[in-house]
């Protein structure tokens, strides 16, 4: 099969229509991460997804729709604080699981009784969204275990030859997936952490858990318990400001012959004398936005990329050092 690379614009969008309609599975950009969409009532195109990725059958899947599609077709919204929680954080990164009314098909639920919804904010995927007024499911556009794309390059270098279109819609601003977050009890409780944090969903709504999983746990969210994000090289993952072992573990990979490469926030570039650093940025915002983007560009230069933890895990960080253990942990 051929991928065409298509900028996102009015024919594009007709285009990506018609081979969704058709039962075909498309790359659409999205303000997190790339992903890789299907028609969420269509059983068949949405087992193409977990074909194409790799992706294991018990890992259900997002579904996307535009700002202005009535929920209420899809779920049942059980607690009126979720209303609160829509006014002020969507369209945007965040992912709210409600008991599902089966519209969306067991296929993408997985044969749960919960769907997860997210209203995107990326202009072109909003159009989109509204072109085909359905529901669109869809994980990152990624082979499964592989690190999340946030260009449509990254997207190509796992999916060309499976997949007939890529929607080019830039670079992905916000760079980690959305924040899942179960709303089907009383107090809302994050499965995934992500760039809307838990401070912030608590100043809206009083209280916010968070899940805990341990190993062997059955867990609420199945994808959190599979490896995740990994670049295709070594890695490492150091404590904050761990400079000593960070330079020894870098000396200790040229020992051996190998290239290493240092990926950590600006703060700490001065701390090296060496060239070969992939630098994150300062603010927790721009780290995150960065983040895969370092590691797909290390994987391609790097025998080992070591990287620096977040200094602790308070609101963007926590997402952060999430992606970070799973990725080089
Ligand atoms: P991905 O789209 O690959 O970034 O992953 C979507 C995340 O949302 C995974 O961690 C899934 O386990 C989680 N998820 C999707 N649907 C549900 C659901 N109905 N209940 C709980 N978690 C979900
Ligand atoms: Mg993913």
């Amino acid at each position: 099969m051929i991928t065409e690379i298509k900028k996102l614009d009015r024919n594009s969008i007709l285009l990506a229509k018609e081979l969704l309609l058709d039962g075909k599975v498309v790359a659409i950009p999205t303000e997190t991460v790339y992903g890789l969409s299907a028609i969420g009532t269509l059983g068949s195109a949405v087992k193409e997804i977990f074909n194409v990725k790799g992706r294991p059958s018990d890992n259900p899947l997002i579904a996307h729709v535009h700002k202005d599609y009535d929920l209420s077709k899809l779920v049942l919204i059980e607690h009126d604080y979720v209303y609160k929680l829509i006014e002020k954080f969507t369209p945007g990164p965040l992912t709210l699981v409600f008991q599902s009314k089966g519209v969306v098909c067991e296929e993408a639920t997985c044969g749960g009784d919960t769907l997860a919804i997210r209203i995107p904010s990326h202009t072109g995927c909003q159009a989109l969204l509204k072109e085909v007024d359905a529901p669109l499911v869809a994980p990152s556009a990624n082979l499964s275990k592989h690190t999340s794309p946030v260009t449509a390059n990254h997207v190509y270098n796992d999916l060309n030859g499976k997949i007939p279109l890529i929607l080019d819609g830039g670079k992905c601003s916000g760079g980690i997936e959305s924040t899942v977050l179960d709303v089907t009890d009383k107090v809302p409780r994050i499965l995934r952490a992500g760039l809307v944090t838990k401070e912030m969903i608590e100043s809206v709504v009083g209280r916010c858990e968070i899940a805990m999983h341990k190993e062997g746990d059955k867990v609420k969210s199945p994808g959190v318990k599979y490896k995740h994000y990994r670049p295709r090289c070594q890695t490492a993952l150091f404590e904050y400001g761990d400079i000593k072992g960070v330079v020894s573990a870098y000396e200790n990979a040229v020992s051996q012959g190998l290239k290493p490469y240092i990926m950590c926030a600006n703060e700490f570039e001065k701390d090296f004398c060496y060239k070969n650093l992939l630098l994150l940025g300062k603010t927790p915002q721009e780290i995150a936005s960065n983040l895969y983007d370092k590691l797909l560009e290390g994987e391609n230069e790097a025998d080992l990329i070591i990287a620096i933890a977040m200094p602790d895990e308070k609101g963007v960080n926590m997402g952060i050092m999430n992606r970070l253990r799973k990725s080089c942990g």
